[in-house]
């Protein structure tokens, strides 16, 4: 009797110590688990773990994969920790897929034997003999197996080394998920910064564009580039002006073959008519012949409508001659190129419009000036005429009347002018005879033709040109136009008995023209429209002259034309300074 209880207590106590053990050594595993976020540390990390816990000779870690639900081997061990490499990856299937759809841990320790398993190909093929399986459970539901097996011995593993396989797998099972989320999470977003840089490089490329072609081009080309398409199409939807029925009419083409330009699609086109109806994109994995769009059969089909306004504008269309070349990421990255691209359309449609009514703005100026100079070339002729007696004697009152049609025509003359001139500088045909000359000589001609107005105002001018200046080079007709206009201001906006001086400097590789007043000086709001035409302060003073507001633009195109800067400082009620810069010949 004493010696039967001795042996049984030797035996607990065996067990208990062995039982101490496997739980230090969950301890151990377990506590490792969790440091790192890293999917393939904590897949290897926990197959490690299972080997040393159950002394396994071969171990497997299967995850099911998120996109085909498929099992997947994610980690494979031998004893001696080493990685198996896929040809020896032979293991039970029925003892996995039984552990994955039933949630239930498996021991069996004679496989060739156990009547559960004995009859599957694989556990007969592979002379698989002592193996455990316990499902992986994360979030509520099973995301794989762990899998454990010894080829050559029968009774390897015990109830007890399941049971510790099967509390290490919930464990390991949350670290694994936790690591696969943030993986995904992480990969999501590094997809999302990748592909935001990509898109700030095509809004700053289609911006750039107000060229219709060219917009449509590019839009192609980066669909091209970024999915698995080799040939495409981009077409803009034209409505008949009879009955607005839909046509789609081919743009740009790119792919193997040739494409004749402008080619039309009909709206009962089985593609173009589905995407009308539904304003969204259509994907097809088997093009059948007629959804070709150009004509040419390929494999995949990918028609991505481009909406304004929630109104289809164009199509982008796909394809591909393999099947599997278009995925969902090229459907959302199209989808998103085509928003783009609508907004670079309204642009170029804007652009092209503002063009239009400029052109025939330019035309009609072009037109009335034309059409006002010639009768003002006769009135004046004739004003002068008899201006100088030649038609009869006058007498004084007539002579005034004459005097102030002259006047007059001489402001008419001066507006018409201008706007020629602002129509010859907006189409770009303002000529420009540039050459060597010296700004002494416009200066005092331009003083000369002011001197009488300005004393007429009993205004002070003084002119600071140094005769030692060198010779600037530009266009010496224009530069006087330049001088004359601000002269003209600043006899303008310059009270009687105010004071104006014409100053020039040499400044570096420039010389440097400045007309300053002691006027009515510019409020910080005004300055800030200066330049612009049609521009006048809103006050009395400036109102009581005459003008049209053009001056000022002018000026500044012609200095900016002939590589020059026009600058300005004022302060109202103080006075006011325009200054230029004009190239140096030599320089
Ligand atoms: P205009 O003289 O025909 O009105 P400009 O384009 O030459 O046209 O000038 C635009 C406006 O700028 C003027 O109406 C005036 O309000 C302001 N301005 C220009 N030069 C001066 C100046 N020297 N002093 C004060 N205001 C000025």
């Amino acid at each position: 009797m004493v010696d039967v209880s001795c042996r049984n207590k030797h035996a607990m106590n065996q067990k208990i110590t062995s039982q101490q053990a496997r739980l230090a050594a969950l301890y151990e595993v377990s506590s490792q688990l969790g440091a790192s976020l890293d999917l393939s540390e904590v897949l290897n990390q926990v197959m490690d773990a299972i080997i040393k816990l159950t002394g396994a000779e071969r171990g497997f870690l299967m995850l099911f994969d998120d996109v085909n639900g498929r099992l997947r081997i994610m980690a494979a061990r031998n004893v001696d920790q080493k990685t198996i490499d896929e040809t020896s990856m032979q293991i039970s299937r029925t003892v996995v897929e039984r552990t994955t759809t039933m949630g239930e841990s498996i021991l069996t320790n004679n496989a060739q034997e156990d009547e559960r398993f004995a009859e599957q190909q694989s556990v007969i093929g592979y002379q698989l003999r002592s193996i455990m399986c316990a499902p992986l459970r994360a979030r509520g539901r099973i995301i794989g197996a762990a899998y454990v097996d010894n080829r050559l011995f029968t009774g390897v593993f015990q109830q007890e080394d399941l049971d510790l396989l099967s509390a290490f797998a919930n464990q390991a099972a949350i670290a694994i998920e936790n690591a696969r989320l943030f993986t995904q999470t992480d990969q999501a977003l590094d997809r999302r910064v990748q592909e935001l840089s990509l898109f700030q490089r095509i809004d700053q490329q289609l911006n750039k564009s107000l060229d219709l072609n060219r917009v449509l081009s590019l839009a192609l080309d980066w669909s091209l580039t970024h999915t698995g398409a080799q040939g495409g199409s981009i077409g803009l939807i034209e409505r008949s002006e009879e009955t607005g029925a839909p046509t789609l009419k081919l743009l740009i083409h790119k792919g193997s073959h040739e494409l004749t330009a402008d080619t039309l699609v009909p709206a009962t086109h089985p593609t173009l008519s589905q995407v009308l109806q539904t304003k969204k994109s259509i994907f097809s994995a088997n093009v059948k012949a007629e959804q070709a769009i150009d004509g040419f059969r390929a494999a995949e089909q990918l028609a991505v409508p481009i909406l304004r306004e929630g109104q289809i504008i164009g199509l982008i269309t796909l394809e591909s001659e393999h099947r599997g070349a278009i995925d969902a990421e090229d459907v959302a990255f199209v989808e998103r190129l085509a928003d783009r691209t609508a907004v670079a359309l309204e642009n170029s449609r804007l652009y092209e419009q503002i063009k239009a009514a400029n052109k025939a703005k330019s035309e009609f100026i072009s037109l009335v000036t034309h059409e006002l100079r010639l009768p003002m070339t006769t009135i004046k002729g004739y004003t002068d005429l008899m201006l100088s007696g030649m038609g009869g004697e006058l007498n004084d009152q007539q002579k005034q009347f004459l005097e102030v049609i002259r006047r007059n025509l001489e402001r008419m003359s001066r507006l018409i002018g201008d706007l020629a001139d602002i129509n010859r500088i907006e189409a770009g045909k303002m000529k420009f005879e540039n050459k060597a000359f010296f700004i002494q000589d416009v200066v005092a001609d331009v003083v000369e033709g002011m001197q009488k107005a300005i004393a007429s105002r009993q205004q002070n001018l003084t002119v600071n040109v140094p005769d030692s200046l060198p010779a600037v080079y530009a266009d010496p007709a224009r530069i006087n136009q330049v001088i004359s206009n601000l002269l003209s201001n600043a006899h303008k906006y310059t009270s009687e008995h105010g004071s104006i001086r014409v100053s020039a400097e040499l400044n570096g590789s420039c010389v440097r023209i400045a007309v300053t007043d002691n006027g009515l000086g510019i409020s910080a709001e005004d300055q800030k429209r200066l330049f612009t035409q049609f521009f006048r302060a809103d006050t009395r003073e400036v109102r009581a002259q005459q003008g049209w507001g053009l001056g000022l633009s002018i000026v500044k195109k012609i200095v900016e034309a002939q590589g020059g800067e026009i600058t300005f400082t004022s302060e109202l009620g103080k006075g006011s300074q325009f200054a230029f810069t004009l190239p140096l010949a030599k320089a």
